[in-house]
């Protein structure tokens, strides 16, 4: 099994979702089987009780749970049929490990967020990226996992760590994270800056885990000299720096992601050419 993380920086609703779905499509097209998990560190159970004007509609899976949008991304672009199991929440999480906790599991111990929590998230998303999405009903190649929010919240600290122990877990060849940014203009100037971006990648380093390619979001198409800046600053190769820009319809983002070069530096880095199955695209 290979693992794609989708986090990002800077500020929420940058288009982490958008970029999630892309990435498993692109991966799909090398015959790959692609699931998905998202994750949303608040403590709501599900998204059923949130205010759709505040946090955006919900979305109903097939099983009657109530979701984020992404989880309708996923499967629309995917073609894949998601469960609730696919979408992590901190009240799903605690309550697991609350209900372990009463029955005895852990008795004798001091159940703490580390390991117990960071343990039960790792768990779950090494059980539910085996659990088939297609009509195939075989376990998936891939899974996409989607962090809400923005690095360095607090609700995110747990999964951040629980992610960090996870690519030592599952092996650095199965394990590769893509990091979104944004790239604002400044109005006056016109400028697109990156010192937003070499914060996040900072951030994102310290706390243990270093992107594999930056989807850096911007009104228009970086500058060259900007991705090279990225490059330098954020201690990164040119070619994983990538230009998401604003575009008329978020189903042209696949192209965009393919036309940098996302997918050959994903089959190279994730060693995908032992699992691809689709010998145009292999
Ligand atoms: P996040 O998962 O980071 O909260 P989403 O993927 O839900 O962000 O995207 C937020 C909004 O931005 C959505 O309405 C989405 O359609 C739009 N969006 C994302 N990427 C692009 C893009 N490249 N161009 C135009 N709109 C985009």
């Amino acid at each position: 099994m290979k693992y794609v993380l989708i986090l990002g920086g800077v500020i929420s609703g940058i288009g982490k979702g958008v970029i999630a779905s892309s990435t498993g499509l692109l991966l799909k097209t090398l015959g790959l089987k692609v699931t998905a998990i998202k994750i949303d560190p608040y403590i709501n159970v599900d998204a059923g009780t949130m205010n759709p004007i505040e946090h955006g509609e919900i979305f109903v899976l097939n099983d009657g749970a109530e979701v984020d949008l992404d989880l309708g991304n996923y499967e629309r672009f995917l073609d894949i049929t998601l469960t609730r199991d696919n979408n992590i929440t901190s009240g799903k999480i605690f309550q697991t490990v609350i209900e372990k906790e009463r029955r005895g599991d852990y008795l004798g111990q001091n159940v703490q967020s580390v390991p117990h929590v960071t343990d039960a998230i790792q768990n779950w998303i090494e059980r539910v990226a085996k659990i088939p999405v297609d009509q195939s009903s075989q376990e998936p190649d891939i899974c996409i996992i989607e962090l809400g929010g923005t690095i360095g919240d607090f609700e995110s600290a747990p999964y951040i760590e629980a992610l960090r122990q996870f690519q030592y877990r599952v092996g650095r060849e199965n394990f590769a994270v893509i990091q979104v940014s944004l790239v604002p203009v400044l109005g006056v100037v016109g400028e697109q800056k990156t010192k937003p971006t070499q914060a996040t990648v900072r951030q994102l380093r310290a706390l243990g885990l270093k992107p594999d390619l930056i989807a850096c979001r911007c009104a228009q198409a970086l500058e060259s000299r900007v991705k090279a800046k990225i490059s330098t600053y954020c201690r990164v190769d040119l070619e994983q720096v990538l230009s998401v820009q604003d575009v008329s319809s978020t189903y042209k983002v696949p192209l965009l992601l393919k036309e940098q070069g996302t997918l050959n530096y994903l089959r190279k880095r994730l060693q995908l050419d032992k699992l691809c199955i689709s010998p145009k695209n292999c």
